[in-house]
C-alpha cells in the first residue's frame, strides 16, 4: 500500500467535516500533532446547522446509519462514544407512502418488517423479503472487509475469494432486476432499491452490489443522535480538542504551499502561513484539486456529477400525525424520476420526496409545539440549464403545493420561517457542479476508479470525493483509510466494525 513519503509529525487537515474528523481520531490517537484549519465557524461541513429562533435545523445528513463506524473513531482516540454522544434507534427507520393511499413502515427488526409486508402486502412478499435480507446481508459480508474499508491501489488487488462470492451472489447484475428477483411487489421493490440514488444512480443502472447501501440502513438500523445530526461533528470536535487538536475555525486556506510533488503547508487567506510534514484535504476533492492543489488531472475532470437536492427547511406551527421520523413520498412514476433527473436533466414532474421530522424524536429541536420540517426534493445538479435565482420561487411554490397535496394541510400557512438551499448554493459552498453527494458510483467511479486519496509525496484526501465513497458512513470509513496512508497499515486504527 502506498504511503506518504517522509516524516509525519505535523498534519494540518483542511476541513473538520465528518471525513477530516475522522482522520484527525486517528493521527491524534497515534500521538501526531494535528491541526485542523476550517472555513465555516463550526464542525461538520455538510453536517452542519442553523439555529432559528428557537428551531434548530441539520442542513445535510438526516438518516444515521452503521454507528460502529462512530464508536470506531472515538475508540482510537481512547474515547467511549456513548461517552459524548447518544444515540436512538429511529424506529420506524421510514414511514413510505404511497399513491394509492397505501403506507409501509420499514423496520430493521427482520420479524416486525416481515408482520408488516405481510399485513400490506401478503406472506409471499414477506417470504421474499426475508432471502433478499440474507442477500444484502452477504454483499456487506463480502464488500466491507476487500471493497470499502480498504486502501485500493490497483484494480488488481481486488481479485479474491470476495470477488468470485460477489460475482456468484449475482452483485454485477444490475440492481433493480436484482431486487425485483425477490421482491415482487413495486411498494416494496422501491423501498428497497430507491438508497442507490444514494450513490447518485437509478436503480437500473446501477450494479447489484451497491444493495450495500439498504443494508446499511433497512437491516442494520436508522439512529438518531440527541440534538440533532449536528451533534455528531461537534462530539468528534469536542473530543479531539480534549486530545490537544488544535481547531482553527473561520479561516478559509487559499492553497497548498508545495515544491513540485512535496506540500510544505497551506496559506490562508489572512496571509498565515502553517506548516505541515503531511497535508489532509477535506473539501470537495475536485475543488481542492483544483483550487488548493493548482493541479488539473484529466482523471478527475472528467468526473460524472450524483444528482443534486432542493431543501426546504421549514419552523412550522403544523403537527402532522400521519407521519413519522424519515417519511418517503413515493409519485406515481418511478423509472421516470431518474429517466427525468439523471438523463433528461429536468425536474421531476411526478415527485418522489423526503420528509424528515426531527423535532419528533427531539422535541427540544423546536420551540414548545411547534415543528421542524426538513423537506428534500432530488434535483439534477449544475449541468441542467436551470437557472436557481429566478426559478427558485416558482419551485418553492411547486414544493409546497406537492406537500399539501400528499397530506401536509395547509404546510405552506404553517411556516414560522424557513431555509432553503438550491444547487447553485451547494456550489458557492464548494461542492463541484452544485452536487452534494458528489461524483456519483457508476462503476467506472466507484473502488480502484474512484479518485484515489493520495496525491504526490505528502498530500492525503479524505471526505466523499475520494475513495470508498459518499454517505456518512463512507466518509467515515475515508478518514480512516486517509489515516492509513499517513500512519501506514495497522489493525489497531481498522474499523471495529471490520474486526467482528
Ligand atoms: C442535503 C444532504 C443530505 C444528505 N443526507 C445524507 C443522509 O441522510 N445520510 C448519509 O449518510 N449521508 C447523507 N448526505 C451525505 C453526507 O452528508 C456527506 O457525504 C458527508 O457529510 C460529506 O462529508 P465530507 O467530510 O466529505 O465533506 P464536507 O462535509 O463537505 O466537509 C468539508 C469541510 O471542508 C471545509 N472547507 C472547504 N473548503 C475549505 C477551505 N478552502 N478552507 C477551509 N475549510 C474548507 C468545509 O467548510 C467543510 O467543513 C447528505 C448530504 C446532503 C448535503
Amino acid at each position: 500500500m502506498k504511503t506518504v513519503n517522509g516524516k509525519t509529525d505535523h498534519v494540518v487537515i483542511v476541513g473538520a467535516g465528518l471525513g477530516g474528523l475522522s482522520a484527525a481520531m486517528r493521527l491524534a490517537g497515534k500521538g501526531r500533532k494535528v491541526t485542523i484549519v476550517e472555513r465555516e465557524s463550526v464542525p461538520g461541513g455538510r453536517a452542519g446547522r442553523i439555529s432559528d429562533n428557537g428551531f434548530e435545523f441539520d442542513t445535510g445528513p438526516t438518516v444515521l446509519t452503521m454507528p460502529d463506524l462512530i464508536e470506531d473513531a472515538f475508540d482510537c482516540l481512547g474515547e467511549t462514544m456513548s461517552d459524548w454522544l447518544t444515540l436512538e434507534p429511529v424506529s420506524p427507520l421510514y414511514r413510505a407512502f404511497y399513491q394509492d393511499e397505501s403506507t409501509l413502515n420499514i423496520y430493521s427488526d427482520a420479524d416486525e418488517m416481515s408482520t408488516e409486508i405481510e399485513r400490506v402486502i401478503g406472506s409471499d412478499e414477506a417470504l421474499g423479503y426475508r432471502k433478499y435480507v440474507e442477500f444484502v446481508s452477504d454483499l456487506y459480508k463480502y464488500e466491507m472487509r476487500n471493497f470499502i474499508d480498504r486502501n485500493i491501489d490497483s484494480p488488481l488487488s481486488l481479485v479474491s475469494k470476495d470477488l468470485a462470492k460477489l460475482v456468484a451472489l449475482g452483485g454485477f447484475r444490475k440492481l433493480a432486476p436484482k431486487v425485483n428477483q425477490y421482491l415482487k411487489d413495486e411498494r416494496t421493490q422501491r423501498v428497497f432499491s430507491f438508497q442507490a440514488m444514494y450513490a447518485g444512480l437509478s436503480p437500473y443502472d446501477a450494479l447489484a452490489i451497491y444493495a450495500v447501501i439498504a443494508y446499511m440502513d433497512s437491516v442494520a438500523g436508522v439512529y438518531f443522535p440527541k440534538g440533532g445530526m449536528h451533534a455528531l461533528p461537534q462530539a468528534m470536535a469536542a473530543a479531539l480538542e480534549k486530545h490537544g487538536v488544535t481547531i482553527k475555525y473561520d479561516t478559509e486556506v487559499t492553497r497548498v504551499r508545495r515544491n513540485g510533488n512535496r506540500a510544505s503547508g497551506i496559506e490562508t487567506s489572512t496571509g498565515e502561513f502553517i506548516a505541515a510534514d503531511v497535508v489532509v484535504l477535506n473539501p470537495d476533492l475536485p475543488v481542492a484539486y483544483r483550487d488548493l492543489l493548482g493541479v488539473s488531472k484529466w482523471s478527475v475532470n472528467r468526473l460524472k456529477y450524483s444528482p443534486s437536492c432542493y431543501l426546504l427547511l421549514a419552523g412550522s406551527n403544523a403537527t402532522y400525525d400521519h407521519i413519522a421520523h424519515h417519511n418517503i413520498h413515493f409519485g406515481h412514476d418511478w423509472a421516470g424520476v431518474f429517466d427525468e433527473l439523471i438523463d433528461q436533466r429536468k425536474i421531476m414532474s411526478d415527485p418522489s420526496l423526503l420528509v424528515t421530522n426531527p423535532s419528533y424524536s427531539d422535541p427540544a429541536l423546536a420551540p414548545d409545539g411547534k415543528h421542524v420540517y426538513y423537506v428534500l426534493f432530488p434535483t439534477p445538479n449544475m449541468d441542467a440549464d436551470i437557472d436557481w435565482k429566478s426559478f427558485e420561487p416558482k419551485y418553492r411554490e411547486q414544493v409546497i403545493q406537492t406537500l399539501e397535496k400528499r397530506g401536509y394541510h395547509g404546510f405552506g400557512d404553517s411556516i414560522e420561517l424557513s431555509h432553503i438551499t438550491t444547487p447553485l448554493d451547494w456550489q458557492d459552498q464548494g461542492m463541484e457542479r452544485g452536487a452534494p453527494f458528489a461524483a456519483s458510483h457508476t462503476f467506472l467511479q466507484t473502488g480502484p476508479f474512484r479518485p484515489h486519496n493520495i496525491w504526490g509525496d505528502n498530500v492525503v484526501f479524505t471526505g466523499s470525493g475520494t475513495q470508498p465513497g459518499v454517505g456518512v458512513p463512507m466518509v467515515l470509513v475515508s478518514g480512516r483509510l486517509a489515516a492509513e496512508r499517513i500512519l501506514g497499515p495497522d489493525s489497531s486504527y481498522h474499523s471495529r466494525a471490520l474486526r467482528k
